[in-house]
């Protein structure tokens, strides 16, 4: 997203502070500047992108730095500080039985994010449904359904009715038993006055106890229109932002969320029922100015591990650190890789590292690198339990009916070889590593 770019372009001029422990005028209208050409670029509405520019201007120049503090920190920190006050806090939703609508144009990802945040109620223990009322968008009852499946919630959806309002009160009669109701309403391509209608009148009879806009991250200056319209009708109390891990410049989410006096709820960071992320301000933004989310990181591997866990009943950490690794180690390795997310959100989160070394790869590598990972799952498919055990013992008989077996080329069978050794190798390293050289490394990584 272009937000990102924020990060990197600010912190070039932030660098040039480097030293200094006061700020002169000129240094902070250059920051200012680059603020502004960053915010505008990334789609945020001009009146909006002065105001925030303003009065970080003001602070800057007006406020003392606290002593022992560096001109760039202090910049740093007021930047910080007020992009958190524009954001706002987190949508209010507290951990009980509620009823949740949501709202937004078609293709803006409502029935993902209904699936998504169903998924999140059910791992924070409660038993949401998911209500698919959408009727207009040929599809959406069968996407929903099996987006619900994959999430494993309740689903309700009539294929056949063709009334919202009344799939709707059908569907919260019939999932009495959830405690958590997620209502999909359909989508129009635009703001027509039908959708708008369908919309209140559904919202009537489902009297929910929050409404949320769904909302791509794609979307610019329409934002704030379009934001406005159904704030009049429904009222919002949050907004979800989907499509966060695409090239979406994300501006026009933050000009609707100021724009409702809202709040965000939800992020969207990708297509699985997983792919979602509670809105919290402060890891947000510094995600955006590239000062790295270590929480997020460690709630996100922690995640990773609780599912890899269940599903390989006879793997054992302690392996690894004895000598073996074996094809099953690398398996699982991969498997929690994947459910972290896309490596480039992962190393985003790593502070330190921002765009550093994201910048050094090619624009390919990170997709490349999944590609490769969903193969060798399929080649590992296709192999005994001997050889997953002891793949050195692999030869070129077996690898030629591995790969008939799975249907892959003899090349990708010969890659995962080469990269299971390749990991072996590296593991072998770090077993001679004490606590002292680990502690230096990760001094190194938070920089
Ligand atoms: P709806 O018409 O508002 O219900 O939108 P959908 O939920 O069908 O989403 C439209 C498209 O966007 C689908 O192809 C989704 O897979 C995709 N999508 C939704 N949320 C995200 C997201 O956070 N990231 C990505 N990459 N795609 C998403």
């Amino acid at each position: 997203m272009v937000l990102d770019d924020l990060g990197s372009s600010l912190r070039g001029t932030l660098d040039r502070l480097q030293g200094k422990t006061r700020l002169d005028e000129e240094d902070v209208e250059e920051v200012v500047r680059e603020i502004q050409r960053s915010l505008i670029q990334a789609d945020v509405e001009i009146d909006l992108v002065m105001e925030l520019s303003d009065s970080i201007e003001q602070r800057a120049l007006e406020e003392e730095p606290p002593g022992g503090t560096t001109a760039r920190d202090f910049v740093l920190r007021i930047v910080y500080e007020e992009m958190v006050d524009l954001v706002g806090e987190s949508t209010d939703l507290p951990l009980e039985p509620q009823t949740i609508l949501l709202a937004g144009l078609q293709g803006s990802g409502k029935t993902t994010t209904a699936a998504k945040m169903a998924w999140w109620f059910s791992k924070k223990g409660l038993r949401p449904a998911v209500i698919q009322t959408d009727t207009f968008r040929p599809g959406a009852y069968d996407q929903a359904k099996e987006m619900a499946e994959r999430a494993e919630v309740t689903f309700y959806g009539d294929p056949d009715a063709d009334d919202p309002v009344q799939i709707a009160r059908d569907g919260l009669a019939a999932t009495e038993e959830a405690d958590i109701h997620i209502v999909d309403t359909a989508g129009r391509h635009a703001l027509e006055e039908g959708l708008i209608d369908e919309i209140q009148e559904i919202d009537a009879v489902v009297e929910p106890d929050r409404s949320l806009l769904v909302m791509d991250a794609a979307l610019g200056q329409g934002a704030k229109d379009q934001a406005q319209r159904f704030e009049e009708a429904i009222g919002i109390d949050g907004v979800a932002i989907t499509k966060l891990d695409g090239t979406a410049k994300g501006g026009g989410a933050l000009t609707a969320v100021n724009e409702t006096d809202s709040s965000i709820a939800f992020l969207g960071t990708g297509e699985t029922v997983q792919d979602v992320e509670r809105f919290e301000p402060n890891g947000f933004i510094s995600r955006l100015l590239g000062m790295g989310d270590l929480k997020q990181l460690a709630e996100r591997v922690e995640r990773a591990m609780a599912d890899t866990d269940t599903d390989e009943e006879d793997w054992d950490p302690e392996d690894i650190l004895e000598g073996q690794f074996t094809l099953k180690d690398m398996r699982h390795q991969m498997d929690a890789m994947n459910k972290m997310g896309p490596l480039d959100q992962v190393l985003d989160m790593i502070p330190g590292l921002g765009g550093g070394i994201k910048d050094q790869l090619p624009d390919d590598a990170m997709d490349v690198t999944q590609d490769r990972m969903r193969s060798f799952d399929i080649v590992m498919d296709s192999m005994t339990e001997d050889e997953l055990e002891n793949p050195r013992s692999i030869g070129a008989s077996q690898t030629r009916r591995i790969a008939r077996g799975s249907g892959q080329p003899e090349e990708r069978v010969q890659e995962l070889l080469e990269q299971h050794r390749m990991m072996e190798r590296t593991l072998k390293q770090f077993q001679g590593m004490g606590d002292a050289d680990m502690q230096r490394m990760m001094k190194r990584m938070e920089g």
